[in-house]
């Protein structure tokens, strides 16, 4: 054994022992992308993978200002003045680009990440969205590992992340605000469809009533929806992340969902079944990534594209051509 599995072995039994500096220092590894640390991750993680599993895993999103981080924070507490310790993770489409990230901000959720039963860690960046997910779900196993009861796993509702986090966890919450208007329209059709629960938070002041209201036109509209599996079907409560009410309910419908997915006996396939579809997608990419390296798809790409794009091709024969290729039977 070298020096570097020797390494890694010792910081994944310190996590799973509770350090906090070995967890961060964990994530931190599976994070990066020098080549060299990503095989000392591998190590880490087939030591860390049979000691995951047993948090609630829970997804969060809603658009830029309905109240994410207050609500965070404020549910978190919940969480861990009931003795629960609680994981905060991220998954920003937009530290992708810029290297910046949500919860990059130290002002963000400070009474939460000042105490000792919640850890919370900014979004990975840097690289795909793909390699940004696949990050953020290997440190919600080292979370897992490191005995934390509930992971959060919070992105902003603008595209193509939902998917991903909604892949990752067990249940996926959306997050609303009461805004003026057409209440319906702000959130995609799409991310309504991946929610197990709909939260319509500032119900506090004078947006209470309207709160109400917004949510029962919510509750109109789930009703149109198919529910994603025969044991759930979405619902919708109401909160103020300001005044910290309404966390018992959300809480409660947490379990209500927990023990659902329990009673059919479903919880096990519903991870194994995202498991498999993660290898696959995990496949896709990296053929993908690799079909664009190849030396000589490069050399061929060129010619194949314009000869689609002047109609000499069809787009089907052309991906035939360049697959032969790449397979090297040309
Ligand atoms: P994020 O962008 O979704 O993370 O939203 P923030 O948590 O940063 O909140 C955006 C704004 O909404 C801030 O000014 C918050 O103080 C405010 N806010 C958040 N939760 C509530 C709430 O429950 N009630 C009211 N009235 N304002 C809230």
């Amino acid at each position: 054994m070298d020096q570097d599995q020797t390494a890694s072995i010792a910081m994944a039994d310190a996590l799973i022992a509770g350090e906090r500096r070995a967890l961060a220092q964990a994530i931190t590894l599976v994070e990066s992308q020098r080549a060299d640390h990503q095989a000392q991750a591998e190590e880490l993680l087939a030591r860390v993978l049979p000691k995951s599993g047993g948090a609630i895993r829970l997804g969060i999103t809603g658009a830029p200002g309905v109240g994410k981080s207050t609500f965070i924070e404020a549910f978190g507490l919940h969480l861990v003045e009931q003795g629960l310790r609680v994981a905060v993770l991220a998954v920003d489409p937009s530290s992708v680009r810029s290297g910046g990230s949500i919860l990059g901000d130290k002002t963000r959720m400070e009474e939460l990440s000042r105490h000792p039963g919640a850890f919370i860690r900014p979004s990975p960046s840097g690289g795909t969205l793909g390699g940004v997910a696949r990050r953020t779900r290997e440190a919600m196993l080292i979370c897992e590992a490191a005995g934390f009861d509930v992971v959060i796993i919070e992105t902003v509702g603008v595209g193509q992340s939902e998917t991903k986090v909604a892949a990752m966890v067990d249940m996926f919450l959306l997050l609303l605000a009461p805004g003026g208007g057409d209440e319906l329209q702000g959130i995609k059709r799409g991310i309504m469809e991946l929610a197990d629960l709909l939260i319509v938070n500032k119900a506090d002041g004078a947006l209470k009533p309207i709160a109400g209201q917004v949510a029962a036109e919510y509750s109109g509209a789930l009703g149109l929806l198919r529910p994603i599996t025969p044991y759930w079907t979405a619902k919708v409560v109401t909160c103020s992340a300001l005044e910290k009410t309404g966390m018992a309910d959300v809480r409660a419908q947490i379990s209500a969902h927990r023990q659902a997915f329990e009673d059919a006996g479903e919880l096990e396939n519903y991870r194994a079944w995202q498991s498999r579809n993660w290898l696959w997608g995990e496949i896709d990419d990296s053929l993908g990534t690799a079909f664009r390296a190849d030396p000589v798809v490069v050399s061929l790409l060129e010619d194949v594209e314009n000869q689609v794009t002047s109609g000499q091709l069809t787009p089907s024969q052309a991906a035939a051509r360049l697959l032969k290729a790449f397979r090297g039977d040309v």
